[in-house]
């Protein structure tokens, strides 16, 4: 059995309208905060080099379903990255 392919999402917070598209197709990732209506990346770790962007790797079994949210996202803040850095949304 080979290692699952790895992709990154990239999510520029700051960005967010709060359309909560994205919770409504992936609950278990997205959640709008109560304290200013932007969703938050469940378990996304802060880029210290750019603040407000968090980044949280997942394995290829979520592609598709990751791939769905950031499809729906009106203001396209939702980028996922393969391993080797080459952006597929
Ligand atoms: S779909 Fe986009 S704009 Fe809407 S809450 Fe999610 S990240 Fe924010």
């Amino acid at each position: 059995m080979g290692e699952k392919k790895k992709y990154t999402i990239v999510y520029d917070r700051p960005s967010c309208i709060g359309a909560a598209a994205c919770e409504a197709v992936d609950s278990l990732r997205w959640k709008i905060a109560d304290s200013d209506g932007k969703a938050d990346l469940i378990g996304g770790i802060e880029k210290g080099e750019e603040p407000g962007t968090f980044i949280l790797e997942f394995d290829e079994d979520d592609l598709e379903k990751v791939k769905e949210s950031a499809e729906v996202c009106p203001v396209n803040v939702i980028h996922i990255y393969d391993s080797d850095g080459n952006k597929i949304i």
